[in-house]
């Protein structure tokens, strides 16, 4: 009897004063209501994000806040009832957006149709929550709810439920946390206040351990039936290997209610109690850290959807999501309890970081020893460049400098060829008035010789000698054919060599030729020595200059005579029209000539034995008639029972190819 007083009270004296709605002038509303009052920082900056955005949008919305100011347990007879006068107040609500753990519990435990037919968005609750013993919250109320916790989801289906943004705390994961810190432990205390969501958070704990951790023993530090100095009396006598998983700590058995006041009082109780924190409550200032649902701000992305669900076609809902969770760790207490070196997953967010470089190494090393590679590779890379472009420069140089001295090499032998051809022409100069001279000079003497010669033939005819005289007149004749045929030689070597001896082309059989010259040279030969002319065939027509060739073979078998006393000499012809040429050779069986020799005796007065007659001329004039001809004269070095020559003359003239 009492309890329905006490209920029609807060109905019709508190629900004015909490409530402000944007009154009533026929537009579609949106309704919020909050678990506790608006000045609640996370309430009120959603739904200010969510009707700013909501307007953006265009959307032509009244917004009506319901607060709730759900506090401790001690306060839950009057929720649901509450709840239902909110919604009898609004019944023209178009959407209902609850936010906290107390709103939805207490509207998910409404039973008017009308209410379950309204569009909800829930956010910012658990997914499971705390039964009641009692009838208090009927709705969530069922006894046979394993470990006292109920799945609000299950109930909320029941509702228009368009959007469910759930806390859904990873308690599993938080214990394996406290294992990997303290393998010892053997003991988790539940430290949970005398709050709908601290109940909420024991009931899970106990939950998880009682499944899936049953070698752990709880140990409890309950809200509901300690203040807060009893609480931390507990705190401080807890047995040795013990984990303290924080909860949270607002209201105590006596409904007073602590703001971060209480985490003094239990750290000065025990200060080396490891706590770790399931919503994320403590961390920073005396919990080392937990699993905890990743928390964001909500007002726009809900108002989006409500804009979506409300005022366009495009609705994709339900949306049911948990939040993801991260786990947060504090580096202080890390340190302060010798936890750095434990193994710490690499997605850890920490705050109060405060690295020393050990801390940063111990931590990030796969990343610092990648790095420190990647910068010995870079670093490498660049001292290779350098080196290279140094290299390269040096190249670059060294280049530049050979280019210079090649030039100037070719500078100067562009000079020398210059001077060259200055000393060329000089000596041509010199050769062509050596030549001249030589000529002249041959003329010169030639003609009073000749006359001296003519004359003195003259004058022996006219005379008869004494046997003395005789022997004179031989001496002169002598003496005078050897200077004459001198200055002959020197005449014809030099017309040679000046070019003014002509050839005279004439078609004709050489072979009788050549068979008068050697016939006329038989006498000459010694008296052991015979002289044989060979030719394979009987003529040997061609075009030549019969004058000149026999003058080469006189000048051969003259030699051939003069040096062979016993055997041979033998003059070959052969005519081959295939390659257009004769080829002529004269062998004796004399002395021979000395291998070193053999090229030299092509040169003017280049003799082998100084003492034996001749003036060193005929092979030169040889050379110069056959190289005149065209051919080639050598001495064949394979022959060594005296001297064979060999020469060649081009059969490739005609007789129209006589010079002027
Ligand atoms: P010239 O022919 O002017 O009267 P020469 O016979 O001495 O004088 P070349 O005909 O040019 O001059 O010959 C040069 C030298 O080559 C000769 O002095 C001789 O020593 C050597 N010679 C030439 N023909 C023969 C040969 N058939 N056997 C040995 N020696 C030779
Ligand atoms: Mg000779």
């Amino acid at each position: 009897m009492r309890g329905k007083t006490l209920l029609l009270l807060y109905i019709l004296v508190l629900i004015p004063i909490i409530s402000y709605s944007k009154g009533s002038d026929g537009k579609k509303k949106i309704l919020f209501i909050c678990s506790y009052s608006t000045d609640n920082e996370y309430s009120r900056t959603n739904i200010s994000s969510f009707i700013n955005t909501f307007s953006e949008l265009q959307g032509d919305y009244q917004y009506a806040t319901e607060a709730l100011n759900c506090t401790s347990l001690d306060d839950r007879y009057r929720w649901v009832d509450y709840t239902r006068a909110v919604m009898e107040k609004h019944k023209d609500a178009s959407m209902v957006v609850l936010i906290g753990t107390e709103a939805l519990v207490s509207y998910f435990s409404q039973v008017d149709p009308e209410i379950r037919k309204i569009p909800v968005f829930a956010t910012m609750g658990q997914k499971y929550c705390a039964s009641m013993e009692g009838n208090e919250i009927p709705i969530l109320y069922d006894k046979n709810v394993e470990f006292g916790l109920i799945d609000i989801l299950g109930t909320a289906k029941q509702f228009n439920l368009q959007l469910f943004y759930y806390y859904d705390y990873e308690v599993k994961k938080d214990i394996e946390l406290i294992k990997q810190f303290f393998p010892k432990t053997e003991n988790i205390a539940i430290l949970s206040d005398n709050s709908l969501n601290g109940l909420s958070h024991m009931r899970q704990i106990k939950s998880e351990v009682k499944k899936n951790f049953k070698n752990l023993k709880l140990k409890y530090i309950d809200g509901r039936k300690l203040n807060t100095d009893q609480a931390a009396e507990r705190f401080k006598n807890l047995p040795e290997n013990t984990s303290v998983m924080l909860c949270c700590w607002k209201y105590d058995k006596n409904n007073i209610v602590y703001m971060d006041n209480s985490k003094y009082t239990f750290i000065k109780a025990n200060p080396n109690m490891p706590v770790f924190s399931l919503t994320g409550t403590g961390i920073g200032y005396w919990a080392i850290g937990g699993y905890i649902p990743q928390y964001r701000p909500l007002g726009m992305e809900l108002a989006k959807k409500a804009y979506d669900y409300l005022e366009t076609e495009d609705w994709n809902g339900p949306f049911i999501s948990g939040y993801s969770d991260i786990l947060k760790l504090d580096m202080h207490e890390l340190k302060r309890l010798d936890l750095m070196d434990a193994n710490i997953p690499s997605d850890v967010i920490y705050v109060n970081p405060d690295f020393d470089w050990g801390d940063y190494v111990r931590l990030y090393k796969w990343y610092f020893i990648l790095g420190s590679g990647i910068f010995i590779l870079i670093s490498i890379g660049f001292i290779y460049s350098s080196l290279s472009n140094i290299h390269i420069r040096r190249l670059k140089h060294n280049l530049e400098k050979k280019d210079e001295q090649l030039e100037q090499e070719k500078n100067e032998l562009l000079k020398y060829q210059k001077e060259l051809i200055v000393a060329k022409d000089k000596a041509d100069e010199l050769s062509r008035l050596q030549s001249a001279f030589i000529s002249n000079m041959s003329h010169e003497i030639r003609t009073p010789l000749n006359a001296i010669v003519g004359f003195s033939e003259v004058l022996i005819s006219t005379i008869d000698p004494t046997e003395e005289q005789d022997e004179y007149i031989g001496i002169i004749q002598h003496n005078s054919d050897l200077l004459l045929k001198l200055i002959n030689d020197i005449l014809d070597l030099s017309r040679i060599e000046a070019k003014k001896k002509k050839l005279f082309f004439e078609k004709a059989d050489i072979v009788p030729h050549l068979e008068s010259v050697v016939l006329s040279m038989r006498p000459n030969a010694k008296e052991n020595v015979n002289i044989l002319f060979t030719h394979k065939e009987p003529s040997i027509t061609v075009v030549t200059d019969l004058v000149r060739l026999q003058q080469v073979v006189i000048n051969l078998i003259g030699n051939a005579i003069k040096f062979t006393d016993n055997g041979s000499i033998t003059l070959d012809v052969e005519n081959r029209p295939d390659e257009e040429m004769m080829l002529l050779s004269v062998t004796d069986t004399g002395c021979g000539i000395p291998a070193d020799m053999q090229d030299k005796v092509f040169e003017r007065f280049n003799k082998v034995n100084e003492f034996a007659q001749g003036t060193g001329l005929g092979l030169a004039i040889c050379e110069a008639t056959v190289k005149q001809f065209g051919g080639k004269i050598w001495i064949d070095k394979s022959y060594t029972s005296g001297t064979r020559f060999i020469f060649t003359i081009p059969t490739n003239h005609n007789e129209s190819s006589n010079e002027e």
